[in-house]
């Protein structure tokens, strides 16, 4: 069998060899990291190294990194109405959030339903910065806004979005588990207050994440409370294995990074040529923003993305339709909604997004493989499978 092309890199990006070494060495050791003999301290070596290795990918001090089991749960701790800049500060009375955030985002955190206000996106699926102005108006707010939207690419401008916030006296989280590996980031420049990353969306296993918070802030009430690990934020015995590998991936970056966002950038190009020359009345959100060197996401008129996945996997090339959180539930995509993409065109949206080890080939296959399924599912004959 001809080898598979993986083109869903934002749903999960294969294990780093350096990540798989890290993880098999770390399991060997038996030692709870809070055990003060010699096995307990090894393991903790293990845990704080991988954390010095996640503050170097984004430019943060080790101690602002609490290691979760995912984005997920960093979003959850992160979206507290209970973060503050000095003990004894009142708790955040309201969040607003993008309308392109991550559904771990959309679901508010720690803030009641009531308390969040949705903050809308241009048809490029940017936010939009006069509305956030008005809406950051009255009580200070906690504001959540991604970095780079998982179903675009988009970038945000944090910047911009970080200074209204802070004028404001809010404090602004992001969650930047798309952006590493792609585009650089520097914690201390973006004058962001909390950041969430994923382990598994950089080549580190699954199951692990991290919230990094700037310095002098404090949360009340940790939502889970027990044995005080993560200098109190996070209780639960570390995954001491998953956060290694998390680091070793995390390691592997920043001396790559400009060779790989080129490398993925030109195959973007060549894929979104090739789609166009295929297919002249293809539509490819957000081309006309700054995105992710590494994403596509197009949609053609009367195309169903559920039936052009499976044809698509059926060719040896696995992408996604939106997002692969909410795929699985035939329900449209929320961030074309909120781009004002008509449900029609919706339908059909299918997302690409490549990374280092994907090569040409890959991308003349997904062309070969839109060729045939444009000319099937578009006339409405039925797929067969090379
Ligand atoms: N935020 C974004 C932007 C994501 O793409 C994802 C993963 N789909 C998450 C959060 C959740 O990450 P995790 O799988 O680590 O919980």
């Amino acid at each position: 069998m001809t080898e598979r092309a993986y083109l869903d890199w934002n749903a999960s990006a294969p294990l780093r060899p350096e990540a798989r070494a890290a993880m098999v060495a770390a399991l060997d050791q038996i030692g709870n990291p809070m055990s003060v003999h010699g096995e307990g301290r090894t393991a903790r070596q293990l845990v704080e190294r991988a954390r010095g290795e996640v503050a170097a990918l984004v430019g943060a001090e080790a101690d602002s990194v609490t290691f979760t089991s995912g984005a997920t749960e960093a979003n959850a701790l992160a979206l507290s109405p209970a973060w503050s800049r000095a003990a004894g500060d009142p708790p955040f009375a309201r969040l607003l959030v993008s309308a392109i955030e991550h559904p771990s985002v959309l679901s508010g955190g720690g803030f009641s339903p009531d308390r969040v206000s949705v903050i809308p996106v241009d048809g490029q699926g940017v936010v939009d910065l006069e509305a956030l102005r008005r809406l950051l108006a009255g009580e200070p707010a906690m504001v959540s806004v991604m970095l780079a939207n998982n179903e675009t690419g988009v970038l945000q401008p944090v910047s911009e979005v970080a200074e209204l916030v802070h004028e404001a006296g809010g404090l602004l989280h992001i969650d930047a588990v798309q952006a590493p590996g792609r585009i650089s980031i520097d914690f201390s420049n973006l004058a962001v207050d909390l950041l969430t990353l994923s382990s598994h969306k950089i080549g580190g296993p699954k199951g692990a994440g991290a919230l990094l918070r700037r310095s002098g802030l404090h949360l009340a009430e940790p939502p889970i409370r027990g044995g005080g690990q993560e200098r109190g934020l996070r209780a639960g015995t570390e995954n001491v294995a998953a956060i290694a590998g998390f680091g070793a991936a995390a390691s592997e970056i920043p001396g790559t990074l400009a060779e790989e966002s080129r490398h993925t950038a030109q195959l973007r190009d060549g894929l979104e040529a090739g789609l166009r020359a295929i297919t002249p009345d293809v539509v490819v959100f957000g081309d006309r923003v700054l995105r992710l060197p590494n994403t596509t996401a197009f949609t053609h008129p009367s195309l169903k993305a559920e039936t052009a996945v499976i044809g698509f996997d059926l060719a040896g090339v696995a992408v996604s339709s939106g997002s692969a959180c909410s795929s699985g539930k035939v329900q449209g995509s929320h961030v074309l909604a909120a781009m004002g993409v008509e449900p029609a065109l919706a339908r059909g949206a299918i997302r690409v997004s490549t990374g280092p080890a994907t090569t040409e080939d890959h991308i003349e296959r997904f062309l070969s493989a839109w060729t045939k399924l444009s000319e099937s599912l578009l006339k409405g004959r039925r797929f067969i499978a090379a």
